[in-house]
C-alpha cells in the first residue's frame, strides 16, 4: 500500500520504546491544582469565582474571555485557596486560580446529553465551546473556532491527526489502542458538522497495531478512512498532514479550511466526544512522563493543573539527574528550568534528557553542506534566514519566506555545524509576529 508523505524531514532516533507499552496509567493530584487563565490562544479566560469558595469537580471556574478563547473547570473538588500570577512552562508568570484538594472529587451533575442525529450544528459547536476543548497537541487554539467555518459544505475533509510524530511521544499511540471508540466518535462528531466531509484518520506506519484496529473499528464507516503515513518527522504539522493526505497545500496566510480541510490532533477529538456524548468539560489529558532520567516512563491520565513534580514522582522519580527537561517533544518543545510548574490543556508530555547533545557541542561556521535546505519541510532557505535573522534584516527576512517556517527544527537536527538555525529564524519570526499583532 503507498504510503502518504510530504517533502523533506528526518528521521530522528524515536525514543518511543521507553513508555510506549505502558498503558495509561490515572494518577490523583495529591497538592494544590493551578489552573493558568491563559492556557489557550486568544483572550485569557476571566474567574468566576472568589477566594475562599467551594467548587466541584467539573464546575465551570472561569469563563472564555471572548470568542477566541475558552472556559476552564476545576478538575477536582476543593476551595478556591487564591486567584494570583502563577508561573507556567513557557517560564512566564500568569493569573491562575489555585485550588486546594479536598480528595472528595464530588462532581457536578452534567446536563443530559440529547443523541447526536437530533442536534443542530450550532448546538454541537456550542458544547464544545462550553467544555472548554482546545488544539491539545500544543497549540492551544479553542476549537470551536476551528470548527465555525464560514462555508461547512466546502470542508471536504476532516483530519484525525494520529501521527504522533515527535519522537519520545506515545500519549496518542496508547489512546489509540486503549479507547479507539472515543476517537472515532468524536471524529463522527466533527463528520456531523460537514455534510460533504470524509474524516481521516492519519496514522505513521511505525503504528501498525493502531492502524489495525482503527481499519477494524471503521469497516462498516462509508465516511472514514485510515491513511497511512510515511514515518518521519514533522509527518503531524499541519501542512505536511494535509499535503501528505489531500496533496493540498496551504501558506502561513491560509487556514486548513481555504483547502476544504479541518485538522484536529487526538486528545481535542476525545475532548469532544466527551463534550458532546457526556457533556463532559475538558478536565484530563493524557500526558507521556519520559526519558532516559525517569525510572518509569509512563502515560498518565492527569487532572489539569497537578504540579509536574506529583507526575515525575508517580513515574518514580528520577533515577539520574536530567540534563535537560523538555516540555513536549525533542524536537518542537522547549526547556524547562524548575518543575514547580501547573500541567495545562495543551501539556502533552516532559521529557527528561540525561544528555544534551546539541547544547553540548558549539556552533561553528556554515560548510554550505546544503543539508538543511534538503530537509526543510517549508521548503525555505533555512542557512539564508538564520544569517538574515541574526542580523535583524526582517524586510529580507520576510522576502525570503522566513514566515513560511513551522519552526520543526529539521535544519538544526542535521547541521553538521550546530548552528542554533531553528532559534534564530524562530526568534526573528516571533518578533515580526508580535509587530502584525500589535
Ligand atoms: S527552516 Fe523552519 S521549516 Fe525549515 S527545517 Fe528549519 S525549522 Fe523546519
Ligand atoms: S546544514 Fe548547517 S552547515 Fe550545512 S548549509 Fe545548512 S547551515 Fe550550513
Amino acid at each position: 500500500m503507498a504510503k502518504s508523505t510530504f517533502i523533506g524531514g528526518v528521521h530522528p532516533y524515536e525514543g518511543k520504546e521507553l513508555s510506549k507499552n505502558k498503558p495509561i496509567k490515572d494518577v490523583l493530584p495529591k497538592g494544590d491544582l493551578v489552573y493558568p487563565l491563559s492556557q489557550h490562544i486568544g483572550a485569557p479566560a476571566v474567574p468566576i469565582v472568589t477566594k475562599g469558595e467551594r467548587v466541584l469537580r467539573g464546575q465551570k471556574i472561569a469563563e472564555a474571555g471572548g470568542f477566541v478563547s475558552a472556559p476552564i473547570y476545576a478538575s477536582v473538588s476543593g476551595v478556591v485557596k487564591t486567584i494570583e500570577p502563577r508561573r507556567v512552562v513557557t517560564g512566564d508568570m500568569v493569573m491562575s486560580i489555585v485550588i486546594e484538594n479536598d480528595h472528595e472529587y464530588e462532581e457536578v451533575v452534567y446536563p443530559e446529553a440529547k443523541p447526536l442525529e437530533e442536534m443542530s450544528r450550532d448546538e454541537i459547536i456550542d458544547c464544545i465551546r462550553e467544555a472548554g476543548v482546545v488544539g491539545m497537541g500544543g497549540a492551544g487554539f479553542p476549537t470551536h473556532v476551528k470548527l465555525s467555518v464560514k462555508n461547512p459544505e466546502k470542508i471536504d475533509y476532516v483530519i484525525a491527526n494520529c501521527a504522533e510524530c515527535e519522537p519520545y511521544l506515545t500519549s496518542d499511540y496508547r489512546r489509540m489502542l486503549e479507547e479507539p471508540d472515543k476517537l472515532i466518535e468524536g471524529l463522527k462528531v466533527s463528520l456531523a458538522l460537514f455534510p460533504n466531509a470524509k474524516g481521516i484518520l492519519a496514522v505513521e506506519d511505525n503504528k501498525p497495531d493502531c492502524i489495525a484496529i482503527l481499519k477494524e473499528k471503521t469497516i462498516e464507516e462509508p465516511r472514514i478512512v485510515v491513511t497511512q503515513l510515511k514515518t518521519k518527522y514533522p509527518q503531524g504539522a499541519e501542512r505536511q498532514l494535509i499535503y501528505a493526505t489531500t496533496k493540498r497545500k496551504i501558506n502561513s496566510t491560509m487556514l486548513p479550511a481555504d483547502v476544504g480541510c479541518v485538522v484536529n490532533n487526538v486528545d481535542s477529538i476525545v475532548a469532544i466526544y466527551n463534550a458532546v456524548y457526556l457533556r463532559k468539560p475538558l478536565m484530563e489529558r493524557i500526558v507521556t512522563i519520559t526519558g532516559e532520567a525517569v525510572n518509569e516512563p509512563q502515560n498518565m491520565r492527569v487532572h489539569i493543573g497537578t504540579n509536574y513534580h506529583e507526575l515525575i514522582e508517580a513515574a518514580g522519580g528520577f533515577k539520574e539527574e536530567p540534563v535537560k527537561i523538555i516540555s513536549g517533544g525533542p524536537m518542537m518543545g522547549f526547556g524547562v528550568f524548575e518543575l514547580d510548574l501547573p500541567t495545562t490543556k495543551t501539556a502533552s508530555a516532559l521529557l527528561c534528557l540525561t544528555k544534551d547533545e546539541v547544547s553540548e557541542m558549539e556552533p561553528s561556521a556554515c560548510i554550505n553542506c546544503g543539508r538543511c535546505l534538503e530537509v526543510c519541510p517549508g521548503r525555505v532557505m533555512p542557512s539564508k534566514l538564520a544569517t538574515l535573522a541574526e542580523k535583524y534584516r526582517e524586510e529580507e527576512f520576510v522576502e525570503n519566506d522566513g514566515m513560511e517556517c513551522c519552526e520543526c527544527g529539521c535544519c538544526s537536527y542535521v547541521c553538521p555545524a550546530k548552528r542554533h538555525l531553528t532559534q534564530s529564524i524562530k526568534s526573528m519570526r516571533k518578533i515580526i509576529l508580535g509587530k502584525r499583532k500589535k
